[in-house]
C-alpha cells in the first residue's frame, strides 16, 4: 500500500508574496501553504500527500467545506492539489500532537497513513470493469504502481538516463500466463472470467489466451485501460482498448528490460503506452521536471496526465511526474 501520511520535516519556510497570512512549506519534493508562523524550519510533522482520503475526525472537520467527498458509502476528506492567491498547495501538514498518544515516531519517512485511518481516494470504477472478484491480487505477480517525484532523491534519479513514456489516464490491467492458465486482473483483484467484463474482453479481441500460451513462459502483461466511461473517457476513445507499459516475468521476480517490453508488446499485437523520448537526461532541478510532465496528450488533444520515466537498463528505477496543470484541472 502506499504511503500516504508519513512523519517528515520542514526542509524550507517561504514567504508568500501574494499572501500575508500564508507562508509555504517545502517538505521534500513538495510545497504546501498553510498559516503564516504555524511551522519552523526543521519542525517535525505529519504530511498527508494528495489523494489522502481523510476519515472524518474533529482535527479535520476544518476541511469540510473544500474537501467533503464521499468514497462508495464512507464519507471523508479528500485532498487534492489547490491554488491559492497564485501558488500551488499540494496535501496538508498536521501536527504529531494528532497521533496516539501512546505512539512515538522513531523515524523520518514513517508511514502513520493506517493508523490515522487514511485510505488512498480512488474514484469509482465502473461496473463494466469492475467484474466479479476471482480473488486477490494474485502475489507471484507485482502490483502496478508508480512512485511520485517529490518522494524520491531527485540528486539520485538525475544521475540515470531514461525512457519517457506517456501516464494514461484510464485503469490498470493486468493479464497473465501461468502454467498454462490465463488470468486477469484489475488494480487490486483477480477478476472471474466474463464475457461482459471489459478487462477479459481485451484479451479474447486480442486473441490473448492463445498467443501467450504459446511463448512458453510465465509472464504477466500490464497496461492502461483505456475507452468506455474510464475516466469519462479523455481521450474520446470509440472502443475499449489497451497499452502496455510492463511486462512482469513471473519465474524470474522481475521486470522484463523496457526494449524487450517493447518487443515482446508488439509480436503480441498489442500497442505500448506512447514512448516519448529515450536517452532523456532529467532537467537541473525538480521543479523543471514538474514543468516538462505539462503538455497535451500524444492521444488526443488534451492535457495528457504526466509521465512515468524508465532509468535505461536499470528495472528497478521508474517514477511518474504528474503534471500539475493536469491536477489542478481534476475533478
Ligand atoms: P496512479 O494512476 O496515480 O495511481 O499511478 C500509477 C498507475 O498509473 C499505474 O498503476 C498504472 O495503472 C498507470 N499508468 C498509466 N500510464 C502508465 C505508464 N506509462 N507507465 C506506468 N504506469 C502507467
Ligand atoms: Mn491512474
Amino acid at each position: 500500500m502506499r504511503k500516504l501520511a508519513t512523519i517528515r520535516k520542514i526542509d524550507e519556510v517561504k514567504e508568500h508574496t501574494n499572501a500575508d497570512r500564508l507562508g509555504i512549506y517545502v517538505v521534500d519534493g513538495w510545497k504546501v501553504i498553510d498559516g503564516k508562523g504555524r511551522y519552523q524550519k526543521g519542525d517535525v510533522v505529519i504530511y498527508c500527500e494528495i489523494d489522502s482520503f481523510l476519515p472524518i475526525r474533529e482535527e479535520f472537520e476544518f476541511l469540510r467545506k473544500t474537501s467533503f467527498k464521499k468514497m462508495g458509502e464512507k464519507e471523508g476528506f479528500r485532498l487534492k492539489t489547490i491554488r491559492l492567491r497564485g501558488e500551488l498547495s499540494q496535501g496538508l501538514l498536521i501536527p504529531i500532537s494528532v497521533l496516539p498518544k501512546d505512539f512515538e515516531w522513531t523515524e523520518m519517512g514513517e508511514d502513520v497513513t493506517a493508523l490515522l485511518g487514511i485510505e488512498k481516494y480512488e474514484r469509482p470504477i465502473p461496473a463494466s470493469l469492475s467484474g466479479i472478484a476471482k480473488g486477490d491480487f494474485p502475489g507471484f505477480i507485482r502490483k502496478t504502481d508508480e512512485e511520485r517525484i517529490q518522494n524520491l532523491s531527485y540528486d539520485e534519479l538525475i544521475q540515470h538516463s531514461y525512457i519517457v513514456t506517456e501516464k494514461l489516464d484510464g485503469s490498470s490491467w493486468t493479464a497473465y500466463v501461468k502454467d498454462g492458465e490465463i488470468g486477469v486482473c484489475s488494480r487490486n483483484l483477480e477478476l472471474l472470467e466474463d464475457e461482459k467484463n471489459s478487462m477479459w474482453r481485451i484479451v479474447r479481441q486480442y486473441g490473448l489466451e492463445d498467443k501467450m500460451i504459446s511463448l512458453g513462459r510465465n509472464i504477466a502483461l500490464q497496461g492502461e485501460l483505456i475507452g468506455g466511461k474510464i475516466q469519462g473517457n479523455p481521450y474520446k476513445m470509440n472502443n475499449f482498448d489497451v497499452r502496455i507499459f510492463k511486462i512482469w516475468d513471473i519465474d524470474n521476480h522481475s521486470y522484463l528490460e523496457m526494449t524487450e517490453m517493447i518487443e515482446l508488446s508488439a509480436s503480441l499485437g498489442l500497442t505500448t503506452v506512447p514512448i516519448l523520448e529515450k536517452g532523456f537526461q532529467l532537467p537541473p532541478t525538480m521543479d523543471k521536471a514538474l514543468l516538462f510532465a505539462d503538455d497535451i496528450s500524444t492521444l488526443y488533444s488534451t492535457n495528457r496526465e504526466g509521465v512515468v520515466l524508465y532509468a535505461e537498463g536499470n528495472p528497478d528505477v521508474h517514477f511518474k511526474i504528474i503534471s500539475n496543470t493536469f491536477l489542478e484541472k481534476e475533478k
